[in-house]
């Protein structure tokens, strides 16, 4: 009897496959497009940590997909469904993720296998200093070797546990800091990195919504004022791009998160959705808009533009063909599988793909780890220092899609940063 396919595999494959679709269009020899391909190294490592008293061992993952340019770079996520497939296939999607945006780093990937929606504070501290201290015990984290940040389930406040417990160990080593980004702003850390792969998503997506090539045949009219957008998460990806689509007159129409999601064919203000759901743990009861216990069937709701901005594999063959979203924008890694992709090409939906579109995140944190390693303290120098790193990722932007952005836009990056810390 043949086992069934795990999760992680599936996205692996899919990985795989679109790998091997676009080496088809490369002169490289087959060994050299082999070694791309691969992986080069997975740590996998079980660990204790005493919770509520007891003793309970806990499964940790690194996979560095590409030591080509070094460091290596992506994110830890803390969830019950990390295992090692899905880890290699993240950490592969940052390798060619960093060379789109042309950041000079190898893709890397982590993973925790623990609840953090369930896990007290205490217990993620324990977990999250306890791997941190396996990677540096195998020289598998440091600013110029491996440079984690946040990911699905994990925010500023892990990074900066990361931080400290890679300065107690490396007492005294220049740029210690620059092991990891994604930290607070004052623990190393850089404005806008907290919003930054949500802005990408929205820059990523106002450019799609101006093309014509791209409005003609789906009948969609220019511009995103008056786009009907549904998103399938809403952690700190699907927030922040929410908040500037609406800022630029999208309708949020729907949100699906796990517990179930909210519908609103007039619009959803998205602050105070997340501020009811951060209260109350529930869209439920929420005043404006109806809940939905079965969040998974809003994905096939009729929409302009699904925004999947949480996990993989969740556009599948099962689902693909009611998709009723004229375009399909790839906030989270690897949402769409391979066998839902060729259904919806087919269909004519637009699929803007997540190398793209979500960069941003890392394109900060590339700013972020810069900043770390010339040790330059933005705080002391003022805001000019800080402005010029973010007007490097105005020229990468604009390097990136070809298009000249508009003072405007330039400022709301610059200048218009949120400090406030959501995760
Ligand atoms: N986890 C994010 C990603 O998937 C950010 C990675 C980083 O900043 O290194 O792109």
């Amino acid at each position: 009897m043949s086992q069934p396919v795990s999760p992680g595999r599936e996205f692996l494959d899919s990985v795989h496959y679109y790998f091997d679709q676009a080496a088809q269009h490369s002169k490289l020899h087959p060994g050299i497009i082999s070694q791309i391909k691969i992986c080069n190294s997975v740590y996998k490592v079980n660990f204790p940590v005493e919770v509520d008293g007891q003793i309970q061992v806990f499964e940790g993952i690194r996979a560095q997909h590409s030591q080509h340019k070094l460091p290596t770079k992506g994110g830890i996520r803390y969830s019950m469904h990390v295992d090692e497939d899905e880890v290699v296939a993240l950490a592969t999607l940052m390798t060619f993720k960093c060379a789109v945006v042309d950041v000079p780093f190898g893709g890397a990937k982590g993973g925790v296998k623990i609840n953090p929606r369930t896990s007290s504070v205490e217990t993620l501290e324990r977990v999250t200093r306890r791997f941190a201290s396996e990677l540096i015990k195998k020289n598998l984290i440091g600013p110029a070797v491996d440079v984690p940040a946040p990911d699905y389930g994990t925010g500023s406040r892990e990074m900066a546990w990361i931080a400290d417990t890679y300065h107690t160990f490396k007492f005294g080593e220049t740029n210690a800091l620059g092991c990891v980004t994604g930290k607070p702003v004052g623990q190393g850390g850089i404005r806008g990195r907290n919003e930054a792969t949500g802005l990408g998503i929205f820059f990523g997506l106002r450019e799609a919504l101006h093309d014509e090539a791209v409005l003609k045949p789906l009948g969609l009219s220019s511009g995103v004022a008056g786009k009907r957008i549904i998103i399938q998460g809403i952690g700190n990806v699907g927030y922040h791009a929410g908040k500037f689509l609406q800022q630029d007159g999208a309708l949020i129409i729907g949100v699906a998160e796990r517990e179930g999601g909210l519908f609103n064919p007039d619009g959803l203000d998205i602050d105070s959705i997340f501020l009811y759901r951060k209260e109350n743990s529930t869209f439920e009861g929420y005043p404006d808009g109806k809940f939905i216990p079965n969040s998974a069937e809003m994905l096939e709701y009729e929409c302009d533009v699904l925004l999947p901005a949480a996990l993989e594999n969740v556009i599948h063959l099962d689902n693909a063909e009611r998709i009723q979203a004229k375009i399909i924008a790839e906030g989270a890694n690897g949402p769409i599988t391979q066998e839902a992709e060729r259904i919806l090409h087919a269909r004519g939906v637009v699929i803007l793909p997540d190398l793209y579109l979500n960069a941003g995140g890392v394109t900060v944190s590339y700013f972020e780890w810069l900043k770390n390693l010339s040790n330059v303290r933005f705080g002391r120098m003022g805001k000019r220092a800080e402005e010029a790193s973010l007007k490097r990722l105005v020229s990468t932007i604009e390097k990136t899609t070809g298009k000249t952005l508009t003072a405007e836009e330039k400022l709301l990056i610059i200048h218009g940063a949120d400090e406030r810390d959501l995760v």
